[in-house]
Parts: structure tokens; sequence; C-alpha cells
């Protein structure tokens, strides 16, 4: 059932899921599936979490924040966790480009046709480029492999930094990850994009999570929104439910969806994990977060195909920490063409989603005034860059706006506006969290490989197994 905002809630829960990320939802889903009574709060007026959208101007502009790509994969955890209906609306995006003063490329992001790139314009031997890929599948997320990014690039392409920007950026656009960041967690990224490309759902993103809640509901899991859940509540040493208004619910088992600095430190509280737990998860580090800019053009405005994912930068060379600089001059464009992206909607116009990376910190502590005034200038930028690929843009434009790391906190209430969590340490409080306090458990954004639409939706999978293995344990 759908609670209303005033509904009370009076039931005992298996389990109840703060968050409706995509981690969140999809562990609610497996477990009202498999027949567990599962209740599933969101603070937000709308599911997601990051997986979300907005309108504009009464519906006729539509802006999804995070469906630019995500691996092949995506199809299979539709379809196991979720239904074939979702996972046939999964289409590749064969258009991928970059322009930057180092090299154009115009590719479909695969293995054969980055290969073959490296080769022909980048004078890389074959033999090096297969070696290269090889080490790449031979990385594997238990490793305990100390290589960092940097060590990685240095070894197979030594000095060749329009190489590593080549093979690194599209990975540091979407998430943040720089060249001291683990290699296994670009590798396993990479490598998941490079088995057959980038990914989108047809439709857009309020479509597709219009039906998974439709899934949902029909699995019996009992949803309600505009929730903010504050304290989840420890007996015995162990979780028994979450406090809301001041009112106990009970539920063997609690999934937190939120971030997991705050799901420990603040939703339960330092006294009740170990100290050294505690210590190791002040230590975990925030990932960087996003600035974005919305264009929405005029009704019968067409574009040429400029390219469906468009990474571009006027920086000479490749330097991670540049792109999240706050005088930016690095951005991906994500153009939507209606036909394409929502052949549902007749009326649906163009729409052209422009991302960089950026620090909290660098919007945090601007005056409102100055803060009004960097959006200013972040968009006439942006404008400025589109301008090389659409020159009449200014012309075709009905509506523009931005959002920084602020907003980001604002919505999906990750400290510091975080785009992917937390970085890689993270994973292992993440995992470890209910052996540190039994009955709670963690899903969502910990490192890249457990974030973007897939490691989310994935981690949600896992995590579910887990709580379905600790429930067992609870019913004897
Ligand atoms: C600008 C941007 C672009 C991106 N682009 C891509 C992309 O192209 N491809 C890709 O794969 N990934 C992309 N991502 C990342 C991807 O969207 C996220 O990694 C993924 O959606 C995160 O899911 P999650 O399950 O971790 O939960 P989140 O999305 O973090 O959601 C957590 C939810 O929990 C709720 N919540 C938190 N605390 C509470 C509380 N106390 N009570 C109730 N509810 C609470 C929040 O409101 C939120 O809805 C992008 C992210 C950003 C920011």
């Amino acid at each position: 059932m759908l609670y209303k905002i005033r509904d009370e809630i009076t039931k005992d829960y298996d389990v109840i899921i703060i968050g409706s990320g995509l981690a969140g939802m999809t562990a609610a889903n497996i477990l009202g599936r498999n027949g567990h009574k599962v209740l599933l709060l969101e603070s937000h007026n709308k599911m997601g979490g990051f997986a979300t959208w907005f309108f504009r101007n009464d519906r006729e502009h539509v802006f999804d924040i995070s469906l630019h790509g995500f691996p092949v994969g995506m199809i299979k955890t539709c379809r196991k966790y979720w239904n074939k209906e979702l996972a046939d609306s999964i289409v590749q995006l064969k258009d991928v480009r970059f322009v930057n003063p180092q090299f154009q490329v115009q590719t479909d992001f695969t293995k054969e046709h980055y290969t073959n790139v490296l080769k022909t314009q980048f004078g890389i031997p074959q033999d090096t480029v297969s070696e290269f890929f090889e080490y790449l599948a031979t990385m594997n997320f238990y490793d305990n492999s100390h290589v960092s990014n940097r060590e990685l690039f240095e070894k197979f392409f030594p000095g060749r930094n329009d190489v590593t920007r080549f093979l690194m950026e599209p990975i540091t656009y979407a998430n943040g990850s720089t060249l001291d960041d683990p290699a296994i967690t670009y590798g396993i990224v990479f490598s998941n994009f490079m088995s057959k490309g980038v990914y989108t759902f047809r439709g857009g993103t309020d479509l597709i999570i219009a039906k998974m809640k439709d899934e949902l509901l029909k699995n019996n899991v009992d949803i309600k929104l505009q929730t903010k859940v504050d304290k989840i509540l420890v007996e015995n040493g162990k979780t028994v439910g979450i406090l809301l208004d001041g009112k106990k619910i009970s539920a063997k088992a609690i999934l937190s969806n939120a971030n997991i600095r705050t799901t420990v430190l603040n939703l339960v509280g330092e006294e009740f994990f170990p100290q050294e737990f505690i210590k190791k998860t002040k230590e975990v580090r925030l990932n960087s977060s996003s600035c974005q800019v919305y264009m929405g053009l005029k009704k019968d405005a067409v574009i040429p195909h400029i390219g469906d994912l468009i990474f571009t930068s006027s920086y000479p060379v490749y330097d991670p920490e540049r792109l999240l600089d706050l005088k930016v001059s690095s951005r991906t464009f994500s153009v939507y063409y209606p036909k394409e992206s929502r052949p549902q909607d007749p009326d649906a116009r163009v729409a052209i989603v422009s991302s960089t990376n950026c620090h909290y910190a660098d919007w945090k502590n601007l005056s409102s005034e100055d803060y009004e005034k960097e959006k200013e200038i972040m968009i006439e930028d942006t404008l400025k860059g589109l301008e090389a690929f659409l020159p009449n843009i200014r012309d075709q434009l009905e509506i523009i706006e931005a959002a920084t790391p602020l907003t980001v906190e604002r919505y999906t209430l990750h400290p510091n506006g975080s785009s992917f969590g937390t970085k890689f340490e993270g994973l292992d409080i993440s995992m470890n969290l209910h052996k540190a306090l039994p009955g709670l458990f963690h899903a969502g954004s910990v490192g890249i490989i457990m974030s973007g639409w897939l490691g989310a939706a994935n981690y949600g999978a896992i995590q579910s197994n887990t709580i379905e293995s600790y429930l067992g344990t609870q019913n004897v």
C-alpha cells in the first residue's frame, strides 16, 4: 500500500528500508516479492534518490538528473530483480564524443572501438592494448590490490597523459574518481562499460520510477513518502525498529539507503558501535559533488544530432583536480532527443543537461549574493561551451537553470551533496555494518563499484540476500 502523508503506521515489519534510491528500492522489491513484510520510507516527495527528474512550465519540459548512461549489465539486473518490461526499455547510446585540446573521438564506447582508436589515433601497439584490457579483466572485487590509477596508467602507457585522458576521463566525469583512487574501482567500472558500450532507459526517469513503484506495490511493499527517519532504535545490542514522530515502528531488520556515515553516526549513534568501528567510519571520505545546467528548448526547436554524450574540455591536459575546479573548463553534455528518449510523449522537447564534478566547499562558503553570481557564470560558461556544437542555442532556449552541490544535498540528504556517496573505504563499513550491529544493514553509494544505477541496484540485491539470511536466524 501507499501510505498518505497523514496516515499513521501501526503495523510491525520484517524489514524497514530507509531511503528509496535504486539500492533501497531494489532490495525492497526482492524482499517484498519473497514474501517479507517490507516498509519503504522516503524523505523526498518522490522515489528514486539520485535517479530523479523535474518538470518545468506545467510539464512542458522535463530534465533527467542522472540518466546519462550505465553498463549493459542493467538489462540483466532489471530482468532479474524488477521485470521484463523495464529490462526491455533499455537501449544503447551509440554516439559518445570527446572534444578536447588533446583529441577528438567519436565512439560507441566498446572495447573493439577503443582498441582501434588506441592503435590508429594514439599509436599504441596492439600487444600493449591487449595486455591492458587483459589486466583489467583479471581485476576482481575481492582483490586486495593497492595499485592506484596513476600506477596503472604509468605501467601500460608511460608519459601518455592523452591516453590516460581517453581511458579515464569519462569515469572521472561520471563519478569524480582520481588518479590516486584504487585502480580496482576504475578497472571494474570501465570494463563493465567496455563490454558492450553505454546504455540508457528509453522513456525517461519519471517513467522508470513510476514502473518501479507499481512493481513494489504489486509485491506488497508498503511505501510512505515525505517521511524522514531520524532515529534507528537499538535494544539489547540489536536494531528493533525506527522512531517516527516520536513513535516506534518495529522491524526485525533495518536497511539504510542513506549515506553510510550518516547511518552510523547520526541515525544510530556512536554509542551503539565498537570504538574501532566508529574510528574507521569517521575516516571514510565523502565523494565529490556535482553541478548541472539544465537547458530546455522551445516547442518546435530541432537540433542536429551532435552526439548522445559529449565529454568536452578546453583544459590542455588531463588533470582530475581541475575537473572539480569552480572555474571549470570541462563538462559533459547529455543530449535528450525526444523521439529517442521519450517516444511516449509526442510533445516532448529537446533537453540538454550539462554536468560537472565540483567541490561542495567552493559553493557552501559563498555568500548568497556570490552564490547566485557563480550560478550565472556557470550558466554563461556552459552556453559558450555548447555554442561550439550548436551555434544558435541561445535563440532556441526556453529554459535554463543550474543546480549546485547544495541542491544535491537538499534533495538526497548526502552530506556535502556527495554524488557517489563515499570513497571506496565506505564499502568495508557498509558490508560489515550488521556484524557491528546485528539487524542493521546498508545498501547504496559506497565507492564507485556499488554506485551508479547498476552498482546501486546490484548492491541492493546483494544486501537483500544478506538480510534474508539474517531474518532466517530471527525466525527460529
Ligand atoms: C549529477 C549526477 C549524475 C549521475 N549520472 C549517472 C549516470 O549517468 N549513470 C549512473 O549509473 N549513475 C549516475 N549517477 C549516480 C547514480 O544516480 C547514483 O549512484 C545512484 O542512483 C545512487 O543510488 P543509491 O541507492 O545509492 O541511493 P541515493 O540515490 O543516494 O538515494 C538515497 C535515498 O535515501 C533517501 N534518504 C536519505 N536519508 C533518509 C532518511 N533519513 N529518511 C528517509 N529517506 C532518506 C534520500 O532522500 C534518497 O532518496 C549520477 C549522480 C549524479 C549526482
